[in-house]
């Protein structure tokens, strides 16, 4: 096999979902299918990865800085939704279920990764909701175990500002992911959330 074949097949295996061989029939069709699927697939991606920066205040990905999220008046400004990833955060997008503002941190704490606040978007959680003046903070985090912990870290980091911390209600299985619920359990999620109880704040 060609070198650069290799690396094609190679690279595609690092991403969610595919192992070597599935990587392999991938790189078959795309060379079989040069001029219809593989150039324009290759400048898509090239024209993405060139458009799409970080927003620097909510750290969703758009083709600006504040995000359109972020800039968008008609949102509510006194709510945030603290979520992992991107993908939670399209999960509620998706179903307009949700109107106020995101928090994307970028994963969840992970002693045994090597994943401690500093990799993640989590200290400038008090910051905003400080100089924003949130009144509420939706934490619609993964029910695992270091989802439990990244939450913890957040509770603790707000407990002496002045705004209601609330999570998802039931409808989420333990270990499950937010970004595979259906639209309506996610609703249903968000509309009867309850708020923490102050004793674990
Ligand atoms: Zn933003």
């Amino acid at each position: 096999m060609d070198v650069n074949i290799k690396n094609l097949v190679h690279a595609f295996s690092k991403l969610p979902g595919l192992g070597p061989s599935s990587s392999r029939r991938l790189v078959i069709h795309l060379l079989q299918n040069k001029e219809k699927i593989m150039l324009p697939l290759a400048s898509l991606i090239k024209e993405l990865a060139d458009l799409i920066v970080e927003c620097k205040v909510c750290g969703n990905l758009d083709a600006k800085s504040p995000c359109s999220i972020c800039t968008n008046p008609k949102r509510d400004g006194k709510l945030m939704c603290v979520v992992e990833e991107l993908g939670d955060l399209w999960a509620f997008e998706k179903g307009s279920i949700y109107s106020g503002m995101y928090h994307v941190l970028g994963g969840r704490l992970s002693a045994i990764n090597g994943i401690g606040p500093k990799e993640l978007n989590l200290d400038t959680i008090p910051k905003r909701v400080a100089e924003l003046e949130f009144e509420e903070v939706i934490i619609a985090i993964n029910p695992t175990l270091e989802g439990q912990v990244t939450v913890q870290y957040i509770i603790e980091s707000l407990k002496n500002l002045d705004v209601r911390i609330s999570r998802l209600a039931c409808g989420i299985p333990m270990g499950g992911e937010i970004d595979y619920l259906d639209e309506g359990t996610l609703k249903a999620a968000l509309t009867s959330r309850q708020e923490y109880e102050l004793n674990i704040k």
